[in-house]
């Protein structure tokens, strides 16, 4: 594998009333070619500042103040953050695509559906109106979207949050991008879309060769997802490698922590086993599930038994 993305000592800070105060410090990386690597930390740590200084669409006040984070081939010298919001333009969208974080706010209200999967194509003037328009349902149907020629009519409040999600997955990757960077990409999602989204995120690396860049709070998700981790704490590295090996060995005290709180990780629940010979279907006996957060543990799930006959 060869490396996609590298960055090195990306520092960013936040100026607010002429206080400036450091969001992300001395951050370094590599993302090879097809590889998902995780950023995982708890809110605040600067997953989203790394994620969005990497596409130059850092909020107002925010600046990178050292680093360097080269895309491609390094004889290119492309230098992701030295780029001007012009030269920026060819690459976001082409190059890298984005998944949101929220469905809701990441749609034009205003604009159809079928409208927004194109806009890529329209900016970066790729094919003539009717091509657009095919690929449009092309990839509405490739993101699991029914009946793409009605929806491709409809407006974002038409749809569900899981459907929008995959309307914005299917603008990302319009154009077939070399890195998805994917912010929480279904934070506000249920659970139960969550997977399907996260498992169509895999495919699509696949299919493409992509490499993803994951940012998501959720170790145990990103354990389940990525090849490498970056434990990020308070904007700065405290863990970085293969997700195996840093879930079976960590080294560093904080993510010692973050395993500790994500029990799924560590053992299963406490059930005890289903007899083979049970003539009822499910058979859930004493089930208790207990979170640990921090010091103190608290139990989900307790002592929870039902059946479901067959
Ligand atoms: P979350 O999981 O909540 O999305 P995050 O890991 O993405 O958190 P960031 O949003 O990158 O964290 O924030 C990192 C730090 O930068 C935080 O201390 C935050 O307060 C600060 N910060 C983020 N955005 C701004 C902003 N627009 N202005 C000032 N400070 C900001
Ligand atoms: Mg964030």
């Amino acid at each position: 594998r060869s490396a996609l993305l590298a960055v090195e000592d990306l520092s960013v800070a936040y100026t607010s009333r002429g206080v400036q105060r450091p969001a992300v410090d001395q951050v370094s990386f590599t993302l090879d070619r097809g590889e998902t690597l995780a950023v995982v930390g708890e809110s605040g740590s600067g997953k989203s500042t790394i994620a969005q200084s990497l596409i130059g669409l850092l909020p107002a006040g925010g600046n990178v103040t050292s680093g360097t984070a080269h895309l491609g081939d390094r004889s290119a010298d492309l230098d992701l953050l030295r780029l001007s919001d012009q030269s920026m333009r060819p690459i976001r969208g082409r190059r890298i695509g984005l998944i949101p974080q929220d469905p809701s706010n990441s749609l034009n209200p205003v604009r159809t559906v079928g409208w927004s999967v194109a806009e890529a194509m329209r900016i970066h003037r790729r094919g003539d109106k009717r091509t657009r328009q095919r690929r449009t349902l092309e990839l509405l149907e490739r993101v699991g979207i029914d009946d793409p020629e009605r929806r491709a009519r409809q407006y974002p409040h038409e749809l569900s949050g899981g459907q929008r999600q995959r309307v914005l997955i299917a603008a990302a990757i319009a154009l077939e991008p070399e890195l998805i960077i994917a912010d929480e990409p279904t934070s506000a999602l249920d659970v139960t879309v969550q997977r399907v989204i996260l498992d169509l995120i895999d495919e699509l690396r696949t299919e493409l060769n992509a490499s993803v860049l994951f940012v998501t709070h959720d170790l145990a998700v990103a354990a389940e997802r990525a090849d490498s981790l970056l434990v990020l704490h308070q904007g700065t590295v405290k863990e970085r490698g293969p997700a195996r090996t840093i879930l079976t060995s960590p080294q560093d005290d904080y993510t010692k922590r973050l395993l500790s709180n994500a029990p799924s990780l560590l053992s299963p629940p406490d059930r005890r086993p289903v007899p083979q010979t049970d003539p009822r279907f499910v058979a859930v006996d004493g089930l208790t599930h207990r979170y640990k957060t921090g010091k103190s543990s608290f139990a989900a799930v307790k002592d929870v038994s039902f059946t479901i006959a067959r």
